[in-house]
């Protein structure tokens, strides 16, 4: 019944192709410090002196940001380090707009970024979790075939997990599908007990608490819209330019800094290309839409259940996935958005589904990078450039799923890039 309800969901997916319809989006934007006195700053959790210049700043208050953030000033608590987010509040985008699912490393390219730092993520996801408290639940996940044609790209996948040192991976067959999940039926499914679930915006804001609880400073409502070299020394500063770097937002106010991390999501390729670095990848906004099972039917399932993925689309396929909420969500699809932070309501009106779903599901708005050949980018894009404002810029330019599993992962790889590079 799942799989037929699955299969069904696909097909219409696949027939409607681009829709359009209402949108809602919120962005704020306002002064935060140099000469402005609007927008949240808070360090250590509490409102502060305010101070304008920086060791380093990062751009873009997502999970990624954060996990970095953190991770710099763990290791550097002598550095001075600032987070610039232009919503008034954190990880409102993709890091709260996402499935929800720990993923294990399944599907990823032995070698690439996202398969090691995927695997080396969940690990770390799941003692962050454990050490901070935060709920998770370890409830697994079956990848169904229901059509033979689908086997032999379920046992590939098998074969890619086993390399990308997946734990506890196995091949099930039709009874073990029934014994995981009594309503699911298929006729052989890779088992994944490894994969969970987490509320990634909860564990993205605790990663906040940490770098605030470091010293780290947080300045929200602040549009980082230029980044440029600043012409003369902050006012009352005795350091003369020891913070070269200026970051301007619309009403002119300034932040200082020596070094600039972005991780702007779907805004990435713009922050390069204000910075003087390449706007190549660009973004694409893909916007998911998901539907919710009626309570009276979470009993259908238990744990994540994907489909065998369809090599003809960059995504992972249309799931069910638990919630940490106890519900139970049906997504997402994949359509082009006609706005970066465009969360419109899908219209979908199928009868056959009626008893089942309820149709205001969430969205969400993936930033999926595009090389200048019009092909999607696979693996995580990290990148700076060459100039006075460039060499002193590290962008985090394509972190699309798993980047939420992956984070603490990346953190550790952003930070060690950012050692390398530039002279902390
Ligand atoms: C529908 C969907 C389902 C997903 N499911 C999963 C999943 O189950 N598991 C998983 O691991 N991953 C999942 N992902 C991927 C994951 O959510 C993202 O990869 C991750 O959240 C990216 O984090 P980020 O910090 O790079 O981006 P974001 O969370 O988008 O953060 C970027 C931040 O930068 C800020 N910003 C942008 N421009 C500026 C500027 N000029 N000045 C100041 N601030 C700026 C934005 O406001 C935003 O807060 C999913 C994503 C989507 C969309």
């Amino acid at each position: 019944w799942l799989n037929a309800l699955t299969s069904l969901w696909l097909e219409r997916l696949r027939g409607r192709g681009l829709m359009s319809g209402s949108r809602t989006e919120q962005r704020l934007s306002g002064a935060a410090a140099g000469g402005g006195n609007s927008g949240t700053q808070s360090s250590g959790g509490r409102c502060t002196m305010k101070k304008n210049s920086y060791d380093v700043a990062l751009v873009g208050g997502g999970i990624v940001g954060l996990a970095t953030a953190r991770e710099l000033i763990l290791r550097h608590p002598m550095l001075s380090f600032v987070l610039l987010e232009k919503e008034k509040e954190l990880s409102v985008h993709q890091s709260g707009h996402n499935s929800g699912v720990i993923h294990s490393g399944i599907y990823y390219t032995p070698g690439s970024l996202k398969a090691r730092l995927c695997v080396r993520g969940a690990t770390l996801a799941y003692e962050y979790c454990e050490k901070k408290g935060l709920p998770y639940k370890r409830c697994g996940k079956l990848i169904v075939a229901v059509e033979q044609e689908e086997i032999p790209r379920l046992k590939a996948l098998y074969e890619r997990g086993l390399q990308n040192n997946v734990r506890d991976l196995s091949i099930v067959d039709a009874k073990g599908i029934r014994e995981r999940e009594p309503y699911c039926r298929g006729i052989m499914a890779l088992d994944s007990p490894y994969t969970g679930i987490v509320d990634w915006r909860m564990v993205a804001l605790q990663y906040g608490t940490d770098f605030k609880e470091a010293g780290g400073t947080v300045v929200t409502e602040y549009e980082v819209n230029d980044i440029s070299m600043a012409t003369e020394s902050p006012a009352g500063s005795t350091e003369g330019m020891k913070y070269p770097i200026a970051l301007r937002d619309k009403q002119g106010n300034e932040i200082r800094c020596r070094y600039v991390l972005t991780c702007g999501g779907l805004y990435s390729d713009r922050l390069s290309q204000i910075s003087g670095c390449s706007r190549e990848p660009r973004i694409v906004p893909f916007r998911g839409d998901y539907l919710v099972l009626k309570p009276e039917k979470h009993y259908l399932v238990k744990g994540n259940i994907y489909p065998v993925p369809d090599p003809r689309f960059p995504f992972l396929g249309v799931h069910f996935t638990p919630r940490m909420d106890g519900s139970i969500w049906l997504g997402p699809n994949a359509v082009l958005a006609f706005k970066r932070e465009g969360y419109k309501v899908y219209d979908f009106n199928a009868r056959d589904l009626a008893d089942a779903l309820s149709f205001r599901g969430p969205a969400g708005v993936r930033a999926q990078a595009l090389d200048r050949d019009g092909n999607l980018v696979d693996d995580f894009v990290f990148d700076g450039g060459v100039g006075d404002v460039a060499s002193r810029v590290l962008h985090v330019r394509n972190a699309p799923s798993p980047a939420a599993t992956s984070s603490l992962a990346i953190g550790e790889m952003i930070a060690d890039e950012v050692e390398s590079r530039f002279t902390l």
